[in-house]
């Protein structure tokens, strides 16, 4: 019978993958859900955050092709193929023939992601489901009533629901300080354009140096100048009345992103190095995976077999000693990635990726540790405190530089801004020092702790970090009645707050009774994202799967690939307990039905 009814919150894309998945079982969920009814807070349904041209310019291009983009109803190039080309133009896809491999600008990527959101709905309704849709309808609260019931709050309503999926995506917090010139993050990009439509004639800082600083770097320059394409090499030209243009960007590290690369497999895969139980197995004697223990059982031989198809012989000479550790193999591989000067590394990495991708040779080595990165972060409820330390200090920065790769046509705006001389990159740890209405005052410490200072009439925060404090989580009820608890995880060595006190902030620390956690920043879930109560019990009803509320046990969720995989293991549990199974559900075997899939 017919009993339950379904709540999703937020109509990105987690939780157009979530229908996706649900449509896939409806022979089983159709029998135990009446109703799903989605709530939007914007007034557009369908579209999520980075794709919604309520955010996002017409420049903001995506980094990932059709080819990569999970199953939806049609593939985004299918889509594109049967658009009228006035439209395509208004989405700024100006290039054709449409091609599975190129990416295309992130408005498109929107409007193909609520065209598939619509098509879902209709199948979903050909099913025998109700569907209730809300939007302009911001959950301000969660309220739990019973086990199996909870309330969703917004300003002028409440509905109960049985199950409720949290899905509200990307989030910052408005900290801009306007009067100073100071941006805290680049969203919405418009408030960053002249509203005189005068030319900013001045040095333009940007924290950050990744895909989100990019975005800023292309809207602005297109508003100072014209990229012409002159013997199959993009230029820039500033306006004539803009002649003082110039970005900066600051990287810690003095890095430009890594460039796109060929690909042998477009799919992530959870388990297409090792098994859970195999992890579950490498477990010692404390009950944690040692990081270390994943790099030598797992990640090593994966990695010399992929170095050896990349022939890069000096690494793998280096991998062979098993006493080359994990973060070595980052520094090494981070060193490959150093220049002198970041752009003329990057014209010659543009130029090798070109022939590369002409020759559809994939560069194995950083797929292969994408997969394995991917795969941990299934996993890390298995880390300690100190692994996770060490995975977010040690690798995350490198893998996001890596991973989150810019698209080549990206790489030629940048270079093409560096030879007009307007755009610079700057290497040093930034302190914002304050805000005044002269703009924003910064120190600069570089790695031989050089500081230099410098201010910016205009500063955009562009490092791309929104992840949300277990204190700030939005709907409050739920920390109030303890339905939800913090992300932890327990120090596998110390036990003394002293001892870890100079490497770890003091609040970061929780000591529980005898023992000693780290707080990893978030809400603490389940292997099938229900949220974990004070008592470490998993909700009946709410599920979160929102990046920036579960960064902590999930610290390398990134990308459209994970938004599907996550959804699709949060309803293979929806499965589990529409068949009432005795037997709890292993992630196992959730990506195994995943696997499967894929490989048809
Ligand atoms: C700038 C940027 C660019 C990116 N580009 C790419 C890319 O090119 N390729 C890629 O694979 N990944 C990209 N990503 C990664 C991104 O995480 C995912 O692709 C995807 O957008 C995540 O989907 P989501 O549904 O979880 O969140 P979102 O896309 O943020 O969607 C969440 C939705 O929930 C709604 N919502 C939020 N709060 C509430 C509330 N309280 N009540 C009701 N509704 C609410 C929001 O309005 C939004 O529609 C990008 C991320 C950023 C920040």
């Amino acid at each position: 019978m017919k009993t339950s009814t379904l709540a999703l919150i937020g109509s990105g894309p987690t939780s157009i993958y979530a229908l996706q998945h649900i449509l896939d079982n409806s022979e089983v969920l159709g029998k135990q859900f009446h109703l799903i009814s989605i709530f939007e807070k914007s007034s557009k349904l369908g579209y999520g955050m980075p794709f919604n041209p309520e955010f996002t310019d017409i420049y903001n291009l995506a980094n990932i092709s059709s080819e990569e983009i999970p199953k939806l109803p049609q593939t985004l190039a299918n889509w594109l193929r049967a658009q009228d080309r006035n439209y395509l133009k208004d989405l700024n896809v100006v290039e054709f023939p449409i091609k599975d491999t190129e990416v295309y600008s992130r408005i498109a990527l929107g409007a193909y992601f609520s065209a598939q959101l619509k098509l879902l709905l209709q199948n979903l309704k050909s099913k025998g489901f109700t569907i209730a849709t809300y939007r302009n309808h911001n959950v301000i609260d969660i309220k739990t009533i019973s086990n199996t019931t909870a309330e969703i709050i917004t300003e002028t309503h409440r509905f109960k629901f049985n199950k409720i999926i949290i899905a509200t995506g990307h989030h910052w917090e408005n900290k801009d300080q306007s009067e100073s010139g100071y941006y805290d993050s680049p969203w919405p990009i418009f408030k960053l354009l002249n509203p005189s439509k005068d030319y900013y004639n001045f040095d333009i800082g940007i924290l950050g140096a990744s895909l989100s600083a990019f975005d800023v770097v292309t809207s602005l320059a297109h508003r100072h100048g014209t990229f012409l394409r002159k013997n199959n090499r993009l230029t820039f030209k500033l306006h004539a009345k803009a002649s003082g243009f110039k970005i900066t960007l600051h990287d810690a590290n003095g890095w430009l992103p890594h460039l796109q690369y060929e690909q042998e497999q477009p799919y992530r895969e959870i388990y297409r190095y090792t098994t859970r139980e195999t992890l579950v197995n490498l477990k010692n004697e404390k009950d944690a995976l040692f990081i270390e223990t994943y790099f030598d059982e797992i990640c090593r031989p994966a990695l010399l077999n992929a170095l050896e198809k990349d022939d890069l012989r000096d690494v793998i000479q280096l991998l062979n000693n098993n006493s080359f550790d994990f973060k070595q193999f980052i520094e090494t591989m981070a060193k490959k990635h150093e220049y002198l000067d970041s752009f003329v590394g990057m014209r010659e990495e543009l130029e090798l990726a070109d022939k590369l991708l002409k020759r559809n040779k994939p560069i194995h080595w950083m797929e292969t540790l994408d997969d394995l990165m991917y795969s941990l972060n299934f996993h890390t409820d298995l880390f300690s405190a100190e692994d996770h330390l060490f995975f977010n200090t040690e690798i995350k920065p490198f893998l996001m530089n890596v991973i989150a790769a810019l698209p080549l046509q990206s790489a030629e705006i940048l270079l093409a801004l560096y030879e007009a001389d307007c755009i610079a990159l700057i290497n040093g740890k930034v302190e914002i020092q304050n805000k005044t209405t002269h703009g924003t005052h910064l120190k600069i410490v570089d790695e031989d702790n050089n500081e230099t200072t410098k201010t910016y009439k205009l500063f955009i925060n562009s490092s791309g970090n929104d992840t949300i404090a277990f204190d700030n989580f939005p709907f409050k009820s739920l920390k109030i009645n303890g339905d939800i608890s913090m992300a932890k995880a327990k120090f596998k060595t110390l036990s003394r707050i002293k001892d870890v006190r100079s490497s770890v902030p003091e609040d970061a620390l929780l000591p529980v009774n005898d023992t000693l956690f780290l707080n990893l920043g978030g809400i603490a879930i389940d292997n099938v994202y229900r949220c974990l109560d004070e008592n470490g019990q998993p909700s009946q009803s709410i599920y979160d799967l929102a990046f920036n509320h579960i960064y902590g046990l999930r610290p390398y969720s990134y990308g459209l690939q994970a938004c599907n995989a996550t959804s699709q293991i949060m309803v293979t549990s929806l499965l589990d307990s529409a068949l009432q199974s005795d037997e709890p559900v292993e992630i196992q075997t959730i990506t195994h039905t995943y696997d499967e899939e894929r490989t048809l």
